[in-house]
């Protein structure tokens, strides 16, 4: 079996991740992908999304993840995101209210700016609905 990698999750806030796991997948911008040790060194933007990894006991992990970017260096997989939280630590209520706030400036009057703005706070929202309702 391979050896575990080590994962680390940080944003500009705090550090969300710093684990071993046997194998990590992220949301890269141009495709999900998977991790394991040894695998050739990359560096990725990541769109908005959920990034898992199996730790090393085995136990299936979920994260959300605001974009960013992920550096794989061979026994070490760092990713740098906007903001992230695991799954379990996901407030739902705070995510509906969110995006009931994007879908309403949506409806109303707007410049392209609040378009752009509320459209990604809409994507925001809805992945941690889904990702807390997929646990
Ligand atoms: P909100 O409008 O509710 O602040 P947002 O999408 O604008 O949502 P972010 O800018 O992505 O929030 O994140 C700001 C901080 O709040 C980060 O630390 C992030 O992990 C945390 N956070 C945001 N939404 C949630 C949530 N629903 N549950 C738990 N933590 C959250």
């Amino acid at each position: 079996m391979a050896d575990n990698i080590r994962l680390e999750i940080v944003t500009p806030e705090k550090r969300v991740i710093s684990e071993d796991a046997q194998i990590v997948m992220a949301p890269g911008s141009e495709g999900e992908f998977g991790v394991l040790d040894g695998h050739t060194p990359f560096l990725t933007s990541l769109k908005v999304g959920m990034a898992r990894f199996k730790d090393a006991a085995g136990n299936e992990c979920g994260v959300f993840i605001n974009g960013g970017f992920a550096e794989a260096l061979g026994d070490k997989v760092t990713i740098l995101a906007e903001s992230a939280e695991r799954r379990r630590d996901i407030d739902v209520n705070r995510a509906k209210a969110a995006m009931e706030r994007a879908e309403s400036r949506l409806s109303g009057n707007r410049s392209e700016i609040d378009e752009i703005r509320a459209k990604a706070a809409l994507a925001r929202a809805i992945h941690r609905i889904n990702a807390v309702a997929s646990r």
